[in-house]
């Protein structure tokens, strides 16, 4: 049996109640945020716990625990669960209330957080996905880790159903982000990502990715392309937690570069590994 975080207490998972007015349940009014776990060391954190207090605000939700103790309960819930390699889910909502849509003046905002053993999909890493591309037909704050995610749901499914790993996602023509990633491209030496700004989220990967690039000198331009662009580059790669730093080698029957996963995404990869590793060891 398994313990969850339910506000500020940890409880079994079973002891957590989330009522039918709920907020998130009816509205999808709450954000998120999912925390890769490296054998049982939290990664990121306070990168994900500073992007879930910002979307919040973005939202007008006030999240009633300051960073440090949410950290200290999230350690504190992962050590309970025994927790290997995996994640940590968590979520808050505005809270229960009577329907309407505006927010009812004595709600309370009901957080939960829970952890799932998982391991690293090495095979992904290794070979490559297969990626489709599709409209975005989400909303203007990307920006928001927000729990509405009916654009991504439809757009995965998608994807899926087309034997895809994920749907690279566009807006006139411009390459956004993927449904549940942020998406680059290199070509000639440097790596194009979108830059930060209302159309895509940014990525806890995504910075990580960055530091990766500076790190084995490779210069990064933070500037969307184009649909065009995009089969133009070497390497494609999507990031993000679970992801992590994925070669895509296919999109929609188009070869990427040469059909495997390219020589800068392995050394972007073995980065990022060092970062585990050091993460793991210290
Ligand atoms: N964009 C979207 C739309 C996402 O859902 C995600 C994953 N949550 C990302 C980008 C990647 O973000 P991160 O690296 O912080 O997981």
């Amino acid at each position: 049996m398994g313990y969850s975080l339910w506000n500020n207490r940890i409880v079994l998972d079973k002891e957590v109640i989330i009522d039918r007015e709920d907020r998130g349940y009816q509205f999808g009014d709450g954000v998120y945020e999912v925390i890769k776990v490296y054998d049982g060391i939290v990664f990121t954190l306070n990168e994900h716990l500073e992007r879930f207090y910002t979307s919040a605000e973005k939202i007008k939700l006030m999240i009633p625990f300051k960073k440090d103790k949410l950290l200290m309960l999230l350690r504190e819930l992962v050590h309970k669960n025994n927790l290997g390699t995996g994640h940590i889910y968590l979520q808050i909502t505005r809270g229960s209330g009577s329907r309407q849509h505006h927010f009812p003046h004595t709600i309370k905002p009901v957080l939960v957080a829970n952890v799932k053993e998982n391991p690293r999909p090495l095979a992904n890493f290794e070979n490559g996905v297969k990626a489709t591309i599709l409209e975005d037909i989400r909303w203007l704050r990307c920006d928001i880790k927000t729990l509405n995610l009916l654009g991504p749901v439809l757009a995965k499914q998608e994807a899926y159903e087309k034997g895809c790993y994920e749907a690279i996602l566009h807006r006139n023509g411009v390459v956004t982000e993927g449904a549940s990633s942020n998406v680059h491209g290199i070509l000639d030496g440097v790596l194009y990502t979108h830059q930060v700004d209302n159309m895509i989220l940014n990525g806890i990967t995504r910075n990580v990715l960055l530091a990766c690039a500076k790190e084995i000198g490779l210069p990064v331009k933070e500037q969307a392309f184009t649909l065009e662009q995009l089969t133009t580059m070497t390497e494609v790669i999507i990031t993000s937690t679970t992801s992590e730093i994925t070669p895509v080698i296919e999109i929609d029957g188009h070869v990427v570069g040469t059909g495997k996963p390219g020589e800068w995404t392995r050394k972007l990869q073995q980065q990022f590994n060092a970062k585990i590793s050091v993460l793991v060891r210290s």
